[in-house]
This record gives C-alpha cells, sequence and structure tokens, in this order.
C-alpha cells in the first residue's frame, strides 16, 4: 500500500494518517513532525525548517525532498506507507515521481480532504497537542480531562507555534496557492480519492479506506 495525503491545514489528514497507517500497518510518513522532531533534537535541519514553519511558509524543496528520499530508503518502507503533507507542491510531486520510480510497486492513491475555510480556522485555533504522545484535542470538542495535562500519558498539553491565527490564516493561503494545484495533477493520473472531512472522524477513515480499496 503506498498511499498521499494532503489537505488544508486543521483538515485532520494527520489524525487520519494514522489510523490509516495502523489499520494497513504501513509506516506513516509527515514531513510536518519530521521537522518538528529536528527541531527538538535541535539539528541545523531543525532549525531551518523552525524559520520558515513559524512563518507559516514552506520548508525549502531541496531539504523537504532530502529528508523525504531518505526516509523512504528506510526497509521499513519496502512494502508500503502513508505519506502525510508531502508533496506539498507541483516540483515536489515531480520529485517524489523520480523517487518512486526507482522503487518497487506504484502509488495506490492519492488522498485528498476537503473542509471549508471557516471550519479549518476554527480547528486549528482551538488545537492543542501533546508534547509527549502527540495526541491532539479540541478545546471544545475533546478537551483535556485537566487542563494543560494529556487524558492518555500526562504529558503537558501546548498549542503549536504555527497554530495562531495569523499563521493558520497563511498556511490556509499557502495551501490553496502552492498545494490546490496538486488535485489536479492526481486526478489528471486517476490517482485522487477525494473525502469530506467535515464528518465524524470515524467516517472520514471509513470513506478513506472504501476510496482506497475501490482504486487499487
Ligand atoms: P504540518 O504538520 O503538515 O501541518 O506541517 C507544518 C509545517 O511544516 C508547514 O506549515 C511547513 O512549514 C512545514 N512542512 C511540512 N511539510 C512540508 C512540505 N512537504 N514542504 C514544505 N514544508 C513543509
Amino acid at each position: 500500500m503506498r498511499v498521499i495525503i494532503i489537505g488544508p491545514p486543521g483538515s485532520g489528514k494527520s489524525t487520519q494518517a494514522d489510523l490509516f497507517s495502523q489499520y494497513f500497518q504501513i509506516p506513516h510518513i509527515s514531513t510536518g513532525d519530521m521537522f518538528r522532531e529536528a527541531f527538538k533534537t535541535g539539528t541545523i535541519l531543525g532549525k531551518k525548517a523552525k524559520e520558515h514553519q513559524t512563518s507559516g511558509g514552506l520548508v525549502p524543496d531541496e531539504l523537504t525532498i532530502e529528508i523525504v528520499l531518505e526516509r523512504l530508503n528506510q526497509p521499513d518502507c519496502s512494502k508500503g506507507f502513508l505519506l502525510d503533507g508531502f508533496p506539498r507542491n507541483v516540483a515536489q510531486a515531480y520529485a517524489l515521481d523520480k523517487i518512486l520510480q526507482s522503487m518497487p510497486g506504484k502509488l495506490d492513491g492519492v488522498i485528498n480532504i476537503e473542509v471549508d475555510d471557516e471550519i479549518l480556522l476554527e480547528r486549528i485555533t482551538n488545537r492543542r497537542v501533546c508534547s509527549q504522545c502527540g495526541e491532539t484535542y479540541h478545546l471544545t470538542y475533546y478537551p483535556p480531562k485537566q487542563e494543560d495535562i494529556c487524558n492518555l500519558c500526562g504529558g503537558k498539553i501546548y498549542q503549536r507555534s504555527d497554530d495562531t491565527i495569523e499563521i493558520a490564516r497563511s498556511r490556509i493561503i499557502v495551501y490553496h496557492e502552492q498545494t490546490k494545484p496538486l488535485i489536479d495533477y492526481y486526478r489528471s493520473q486517476g490517482l485522487l480519492i477525494e473525502v469530506n472531512g467535515d464528518q465524524d472522524i470515524h467516517k472520514v477513515l471509513r470513506d478513506i479506506i472504501k476510496g482506497v480499496c475501490n482504486d487499487s
């Protein structure tokens, strides 16, 4: 199973990617998570990426393509993977095409999760994340039982620095300008699976699985 998941920030793509990769037992590769992890561990890549993340812009293609190439060459990706948040523009999609040509197997589908901009803004600014296990909360619909403490592991809950209203707006603009063209790119190859992301989490997952299994 080789799948890409794209969608605007706040569309729930990472939550769905987690559930999907557990279901199919494949690695979940999130470029956003890889950059955040690199920043936490203090690498040069992490510092460079952080400069772009804090403005809501994209990390330069050379850096991003390089870390994806390295990750896809690891043995656990030989039987499949789910790419979350990559590619994010047409140049990255071309680079991925090249990488995949050198690997066995084909791409099974590209899931696009659609959600209206106003809903995205509401979701992003109310989002909080556990610094230890990554569990994601919504202050109204899924608040932690104890303020700032994760229900699952007791870790500290924080707001991502790019989840403020101003940066969230910039990220949505970047999505419309740079990532949305990928929808036509993958539709023209017959790979696109469109899913309504404004539904119950489990219904979205069912739609995704149905779409991928019908297409592959
Ligand atoms: P995400 O966790 O997917 O919402 O990504 C958070 C941020 O990481 C984005 O706003 C970008 O700054 C950066 N990022 C993640 N994936 C990519 C990518 N494929 N290309 C460039 N920047 C990325």
